[in-house]
């Protein structure tokens, strides 16, 4: 699992800003500047966000797949445009009509990705309504405080959907969100009003059970992945699918450190994968101390 914090969206109002002056640039170079040579500058701004966004599991989102494809494709063709114009030729309404489709597009899911970064900034995963990690770790060390003070464990599930790929490659990604969608709307029911559940990234999420014992926990999470297997997800054109996911559940110790217990729920969850998924796997208790 994948722990590193999101890239920020300041970075994102960088890239519509430079785009936004590089089109006006592509412009003048293509209709005005036949065979003057001009040399457009390159935008530096997406690629650098790009970078920073790798290796965190935003990397995953097919939102972002989405935007790097749509850069690349745009850039090729403002290229071929520009070189032309450089020959003299000026463009041909097709060739300027294709760069333009692929600015606007570009741009309209740029916008879409920055604003949901802003939502997510506020603490609130804006597809699913879930927790983002944002406050996640305070949310942990709250508990292991209460904890020490009152002697009363609490435990940690990792929800991560079963072979969600499969999903998102048979019936596409929009009824891959749809089944997200329904899977979040399912711990949000199923937790106990105490409870709360975060969207680490993809389709993996953590919910922190408040005040319970690793078999109250195995109780509310079992019933989750029961409801979870009973639901069908409507798809559109009157189809419907249906998902399970495999849980990983730890019980704190007074000693715990977050990430630690964090990393059992994660082992717990590998375990369940490997024996078949869709079922609640529960870490094995720690060796008694000075065992
Ligand atoms: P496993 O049972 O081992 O967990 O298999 P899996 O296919 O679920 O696991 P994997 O981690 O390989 O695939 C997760 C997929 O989730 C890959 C990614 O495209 C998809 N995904 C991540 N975030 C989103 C999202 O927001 N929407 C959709 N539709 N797909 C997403
Ligand atoms: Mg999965
Ligand atoms: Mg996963």
């Amino acid at each position: 699992m994948n722990v590193s914090p999101l890239p920020s969206a300041a970075g994102l109002a960088g890239v519509v800003d430079e785009h936004l002056r590089w089109i006006g640039q592509w412009h003048r170079a293509a209709f005005f500047n036949h065979g003057d040579g001009v040399v457009l500058p390159i935008p530096t701004a997406f690629p650098a966000w790009v970078r920073g966004a790798s290796g965190s599991e935003l990397a995953d989102q097919p939102a972002i797949d989405r935007l790097i494809a749509l850069h690349d494709q745009m850039h090729r063709m403002a290229r071929l445009v520009h070189m032309r114009a450089n020959d003299g030729q000026p463009p041909t309404l097709p060739a300027y009509e294709a760069v333009i489709e692929k600015f606007d597009e570009f741009m309209v899911l740029l916008r879409r990705i920055e604003r949901a970064f802003s939502v997510a900034g506020s603490g609130i995963d804006p597809l699913t309504g879930l927790r983002n990690r944002t406050g996640l770790r305070e949310e942990m060390e709250r508990e292991v405080n209460r904890y020490r003070r009152t002697g009363r464990p609490f435990c940690i599930a990792l929800c991560d959907l079963d072979k969600f790929k499969s999903v998102n490659d048979s019936y596409g990604h929009e009824a891959g969100d749809r089944v997200l969608m329904a899977a979040s709307g399912a711990v949000n029911q199923g937790i106990r009003s105490f409870d709360e559940a975060f969207r680490l990234g993809g389709e993996e999420i953590l919910i922190l059970l408040k005040d319970a014992t690793l078999s109250d926990g195995y109780a509310v999470v079992e019933r989750l992945r029961q409801d979870m297997e009973a639901m069908s997800v409507a798809i559109g054109g009157g189809r419907s699918i249906r998902f399970t996911a495999s849980f990983g559940l730890a019980e704190a110790r007074p000693d715990s450190d977050p990430e630690d217990l964090v990393a059992e729920a994660d082992a717990a969850l590998y375990t369940a994968k490997r024996q078949g998924r869709n079922q609640v796997v529960r870490a094995a208790p720690p060796p008694a101390p000075g065992a």
